[in-house]
């Protein structure tokens, strides 16, 4: 992947994972993530989402599902608390508890229940990750999605859904190379960010992460040392509840982007070939381990 001149590329931006977690420690000090999940037969993206989440360190995560999707979350959650959500004013009551710091709105949510949750969501202003039915439900309107987001939301867009989100920078981005100056997945994420007023992380083999004042680093690990069994069902909604747990630790957006990233790719690296999203949860105390 080659870095456009001029373009900062950072590698791993050096957290000091978990230094927070001490002796002293309480479930309540380190945030509680609410994951919006969808209808019964749909939820598996969202407990991998709230898996992610708690291993990656939130204190305390809550699933969301319809009320009909309870029993069967029930049987399959433990750690993982429940609170039914049926409709906009209950998602509205449930989030006047300050408590939860971090929502990840998308995985297994299904476009409906998206368009009628997620301005609610939005507008409880909480530190947001935005995924899957969450960006997908508004291609028909990105700028209605934009104009609700706020600063503490990080999108994380596959390229189907960075397409319909961004239809124009998208067509730019695969216009072939002999028309006109080079444009890069950097210079597209840039761009997408600037105009959406978050953080981006732009998936694929290279991710791209960067924020609305321009700042951007890129994660090639993922291509450069071969993780390609990420390229399966349900990657991308570990990667979203990686993203949330570390937001309900306090992490900035592009910090909790950067570090979702390379944990993610971390994670596949260490499992190796055969890995199924249900594994890259898994693989994190040994990734946190070989950080000291
Ligand atoms: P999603 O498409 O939402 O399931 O997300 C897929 C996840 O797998 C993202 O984190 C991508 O960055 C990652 N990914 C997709 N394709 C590849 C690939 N060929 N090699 C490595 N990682 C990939
Ligand atoms: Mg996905």
């Amino acid at each position: 992947f080659d870095v456009p001149k001029g373009r900062s590329k950072r590698a791993w931006p050096g957290n000091d994972l978990d230094k927070r977690r001490g002796a002293q420690s309480h479930k309540y000090t380190h945030g509680h993530a609410l994951i919006l999940s969808g209808q019964s037969g749909k939820g598996g993206a969202a407990r991998l989402a709230a898996r992610g989440a708690l291993r990656i360190g939130a204190g305390l995560v809550t699933v969301a599902p319809t009320p009909g999707a309870l029993q069967e979350n029930a049987a399959r959650l433990d750690a993982i608390m429940l609170s039914p959500v049926g409709d906009a004013p209950t998602l509205e009551t449930v989030l006047a508890d300050e408590r939860f710091n971090a929502l990840c709105l998308g995985p297994g949510l299904g476009q409906e229940r998206a368009r009628e949750l997620v301005p609610v969501a939005l507008a409880a202003e909480r530190a947001t990750v935005l995924d899957a039915d969450a960006l997908t439900a508004f291609a028909d309107n990105p700028a209605g999605l934009f104009d609700m987001l706020h600063e503490n939301c990080v999108l994380t867009p596959h390229a189907g859904e960075f397409a319909r989100l961004f239809p124009d920078i998208a067509e730019k981005l695969n216009a072939p190379a002999t028309q006109g100056p080079a444009y890069s997945k950097v210079d597209a994420t840039r761009e997408a960010a600037a105009r959406a007023g978050c953080v981006v992380l732009f998936k694929g083999p290279d991710t791209v992460i960067a924020a609305p004042d321009g700042r951007c680093s890129i994660n090639s690990a993922a291509y450069e040392r071969s993780a390609p069994w990420l390229a399966s069902a349900g990657t991308g909604d570990v990667l979203a509840g990686f993203v949330t747990g570390l937001l309900a630790r306090g992490f900035k957006p592009i910090q909790a982007a950067e570090t979702a990233a390379w944990m993610h790719v971390e994670c596949a690296l260490e499992f190796g070939p055969g890995l199924i999203a249900e594994d890259l949860s898994e693989m994190l105390p040994n990734v946190f381990r070989k950080l000291g």
